[in-house]
């Protein structure tokens, strides 16, 4: 095989001890659990890669930070020190913080949309879909077809389908859109990033019609870092003159920290120049967050994230980051495993319908896929398909997503290349076995982010 794997550019100062239960408490656990992963111990398991956000391991220098962080109820000092350094790094006036993504979802689209109205985005991530629907609007997502296919190896699958884009602009009316939103990376489609061009394209949509242009910016770092890599005329820039440029084309965004600016919460909306909205964004910040200085986080989260802003940016460090993922990605293509390819920047996104061709969508194949995980190995991941989708607001249908996709999702600095390999082979040993894999239905579930609290039973 072809990948090596990047050593740390770190050492480990403090551990966190981790145990695998036998197959047949594993067995039972899961059982217990309903078969929705989001239900087991974080105890019960052994290598948790539901997400890699929150998950994070913070820098000696953030934990330093946590010790400094400034408590006060208004003007504390963490608070400058964040507005300092975001202001720096995204190049916008208006920075306000808040306790996650989706807070600044709530406190932003409760600004711009309302029942009549649509967002487009390249992908709506499920929180971000959840919160445009709870504004009374609906998601539309414009994603380049390349996306949809997970053994085409393009540089930027995460991409908006720019021409689609004014199609559905002129369809539904540029009135009433009231938002376009860019996912950096593409979280739904994989991870998958997307191109300074077609950022500057969307952009360019954007103002032509009057509306306005928002990042989802989890991952802004990682997508800079692909740019670097893949794109034309990049090569010399910095990580940090990619992510101001990138930021330069939308007029504001939306971001859980809790993902590439690496801290356990906290979250962050930014404006550009357009005050007005600002405005209307620190009132709802007072009613759902807390005062603005602090916004639903504590004063030593503030420094923290302050913190990792920079971190995050490190180029040595995001090099061995995408360089893990793409080891695990090199093992599995050795194995003749699909996954979404190229490899994405936070996770391997495994194609459970190649893996489990006899199980159809509405008995969730992803879903099928990572209870085996769990069973094979201890390892949590989560399905990105139709399970995750749900139902259609308007009819209550079953939804059938574009991709059934089970989630390898790796936390930065936290697992090694043992446990890396421990992935592949578990992977290996479930493709031996698909053909016996069954499906699932839901006993119950609640009306929006289901998979968050949904109960499960196997198909007999
Ligand atoms: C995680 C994430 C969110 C939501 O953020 P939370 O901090 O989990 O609330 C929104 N959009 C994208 C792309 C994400 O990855």
């Amino acid at each position: 095989m072809g990948v090596k794997y990047i050593p740390e550019p770190f050492r480990i100062k403090m551990v966190e001890t981790i145990k695998m239960l036998s197959r047949e408490e594993r067995e039972q656990k899961i059982a217990e659990a309903k078969y929705n992963l989001f239900n087991l111990k974080s105890v019960d398991v052994y290598i948790d890669l539901l997400t890699d956000s929150g998950t994070n391991a913070m820098s000696e220098d953030q934990w330093a930070g946590v010790m400094r962080g400034d408590e006060a109820y208004a003007g504390g000092s963490s608070y400058l020190k964040l507005l300092e350094n975001a202001q720096d790094v995204f190049g916008y006036k208006y920075i306000q913080p808040v306790h996650q993504g989706r807070a600044a979802e709530k406190v932003l689209f409760g600004a711009l949309l309302s029942k009549g109205k649509y967002s487009i985005s390249n992908m709506h991530f499920d929180t971000t879909r959840a919160h445009v629907e709870l504004a009374g609007a609906r998601a539309l997502d414009c994603v380049v077809p390349e996306a949809l296919d997970p053994n085409k190896r393009v540089p930027f699958k995460g991409n908006m389908d720019v021409e689609k884009l004014e199609a559905l602009i002129k369809k539904y009316g540029p009135e009433n859109i009231g938002i376009v939103i860019m996912t950096i990376t593409n979280n739904s489609a994989g991870g998958q990033p997307v191109s300074l061009q077609n950022m500057k394209d969307t952009s360019g949509i954007c103002k032509k019609y009057g509306i306005k242009f928002a990042i989802d910016a989890a991952r802004y770092a990682e997508n800079a870092y692909f740019i670097k890599q893949r794109e034309k005329g990049c090569e010399n820039k910095s990580i940090k003159e990619i992510v101001k440029e990138v930021f330069s084309y939308a007029d504001m965004f939306t971001m859980s920290a809790k993902k590439d600016t690496i801290v356990n919460m906290g979250g962050l909306i930014g404006v550009k120049e357009d005050k007005e909205i600002f405005q209307e964004i620190k009132n709802r910040t007072i009613s759902f967050e807390g005062f603005v200085t602090y916004g639903g986080l504590s004063g030593r989260d503030l420094e923290a994230l302050a913190i990792g802003l920079y971190e995050g940016l490190d180029e040595d460090f995001l090099r061995y980051r995408i360089g893990q993922i793409e080891y695990l990605a090199g093992r599995l293509d050795d194995a003749g495993i699909t996954y979404q390819a190229p490899a994405g920047g936070h996770g391997i996104f495994v194609d459970a319908r190649a893996m489990f061709p006899h199980i159809p969508y509405y008995e969730f194949p992803a879903q099928a896929l990572a209870v085996e995980l769990y069973k094979e190995s201890g390892i949590r991941t989560c399905d990105i398909g139709s399970y995750m989708l749900g139902n259609d607001p308007d009819t209550g249908e079953q939804l059938k997503a574009d991709f059934e996709f089970t989630r390898l999702a790796i936390p930065r600095r936290v697992y090694t290349q043992a446990h890396i390999d421990l992935m592949a082979d578990a992977l290996i040993a479930i493709k031996e076995r698909a053909s016996g894999v069954k499906g699932y239905r839901i006993e119950w579930e609640p009306p929006v982010l289901r998979h968050f609290q949904a109960r499960l039973k196997p198909i007999e």
